[in-house]
């Protein structure tokens, strides 16, 4: 399998972000960040998780048993947690989102807090405009000197008009 064939189309958007409708915003963070520091060991350590979204050990807890009663997380002992197989498809998919925002707003402007603004957008986002985005990051792949022109072009509007 190559790159391309490994492409999201709309439809499996849909069907993943239909699944998530449950989620809100905060437990699409927690899941995330849950996916993105498992995938190579496949597990994480509950005070880790606690570390990394800078959040108390007792809040943690609480939203992994939240996520726990929802089927996404095994949570039991020793503060251990494994994403089950529905929590891993939902955090691949958050996960994907996330780049795929994170993506376009670099490429549109250099964005000062590209976490803070990926953040706004991709707990709203709807799946076809995400579809869309990542249409528009595979065109820019494909065809490097379309972003060499937009930054050449951008640079030229940024600047100062003189007199
Ligand atoms: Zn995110």
């Amino acid at each position: 399998m190559n790159e391309k064939s490994s492409f999201h189309t709309v439809r499996g958007y849909e069907l993943i972000a239909q699944e998530s409708k449950v989620l809100t915003p905060a437990m699409e963070d927690y899941l995330e960040m849950i996916y993105r520091n498992s995938l190579d060991t496949g597990l994480l350590r509950s005070n880790t998780l606690s570390g990394l979204l800078n959040v108390h050990p007792s809040s943690v807890t609480k939203m992994l048993q939240k996520l726990s009663r929802l089927g996404y997380v095994d949570y039991q002992k020793y503060g251990i947690i494994f994403l089950t197989e529905k929590g891993i498809a939902a955090g691949k998919f958050l996960y994907r989102r996330h780049q795929i925002v994170e993506e376009f707003l670099n490429f549109i402007g250099n964005c000062r807090t590209p976490l803070v603004e990926t953040e706004l957008i991709e707990h709203h986002i709807r799946p076809e405009m995400l579809g869309n985005i990542e249409m528009f990051i595979r065109f820019l792949d494909e065809n490097p000197d379309c972003i060499e022109r937009f930054q050449m072009f951008r640079k030229n509007a940024l600047q100062p008009q003189s007199e």
